[in-house]
C-alpha cells in the first residue's frame, strides 16, 4: 500500500512541508507520495494531514470555505495522523485566546489544549531555540510570530516547553508544534508524525 500525506495549501509555508514528508518517507524506507492540495477529495483519500504555518485567519476561512475542514475532522476521528504547525496549531485547538476570538477564528476543535496567538509578542518576534522534544530528542525549533499552548487537559502529552510555555503537544494521533520543523534540515519530527498512524 502507498501511503499518501496531505498537505493543506490554503496559505503559508505548504512547499516546505512537501518536501520534507517525502524525504522523512525516503528516509523511513516507505513508499508514498506527498501532495499539496485544497481538494476535498484528495484530502478524504490521504492516511495523514499537515496542516501548516502561515496566517490563522485566513487559513481557517479558506479550509471552511472548501469543506476541508470536515475532512480534517474525518481524518482525525478516524486515528489517522494530523500535525498542526504553528498557525496550524492553532486551529487544531479547541480553545483560542482573545485575539482568537476577537478575529471569530473558527477552531477545528480537535485538542483539548488553550492556545495564545502571537505568543512571545514583539521583541521575540522570530528566534531559534534548542528543545528537547519528546520521543524526538534535542531540535533546534525555528518561531516565527509562534503562538504558544497555554495548558492543557489530562488527556494531552506535553512533548516540548520553552518556560512556561508549551510548544509541542501530542493527544493520540494528532500534533500540534507551535513552531516550524519544516524549516529545517532535520526530518526527525515529520518521522515521528507519520510513525503515529
Ligand atoms: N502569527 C500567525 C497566526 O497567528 C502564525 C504564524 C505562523 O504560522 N508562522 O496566524
Amino acid at each position: 500500500m502507498s501511503f499518501l500525506i496531505a498537505v493543506i495549501a490554503a496559505q503559508g509555508d505548504v512547499e516546505e512541508h512537501v518536501l520534507m514528508a517525502r524525504m522523512a518517507l525516503k528516509e523511513l524506507g516507505m513508499e508514498g507520495s506527498v501532495v499539496a492540495t485544497i481538494d476535498k477529495k484528495e484530502v478524504a483519500k490521504s492516511d495523514a494531514i499537515i496542516l501548516p504555518g502561515g496566517e490563522s485567519t485566513t487559513i481557517s476561512k479558506l479550509i471552511h470555505a472548501k469543506s476541508i475542514a470536515e475532512e480534517i475532522k474525518k481524518a482525525a476521528k478516524e486515528g489517522k495522523p494530523v500535525m498542526g504547525t504553528c498557525a496550524g496549531s492553532i486551529l487544531l485547538a479547541k480553545h483560542g485566546d482573545k485575539q482568537i476570538e476577537r478575529t471569530n477564528t473558527e477552531l477545528l476543535r480537535l485538542m483539548d489544549i488553550w492556545v495564545k496567538r502571537n505568543a512571545f509578542g514583539r521583541q521575540r518576534e522570530s528566534f531559534q531555540a534548542k528543545l528537547n522534544v519528546k520521543h524526538v530528542g534535542e531540535f533546534e525549533a525555528v518561531f516565527i510570530r509562534a503562538p504558544a499552548i497555554m495548558k492543557v487537559d489530562s488527556n494531552v502529552d506535553i512533548l516540548a516547553k520553552i518556560d512556561d510555555y508549551i510548544v509541542a503537544a501530542q493527544q493520540d494521533n494528532l500534533l500540534a508544534i507551535t513552531f516550524h520543523p519544516e524549516l529545517t534540515n532535520d526530518t526527525r519530527l515529520h518521522k515521528y508524525f507519520i510513525s503515529l498512524f
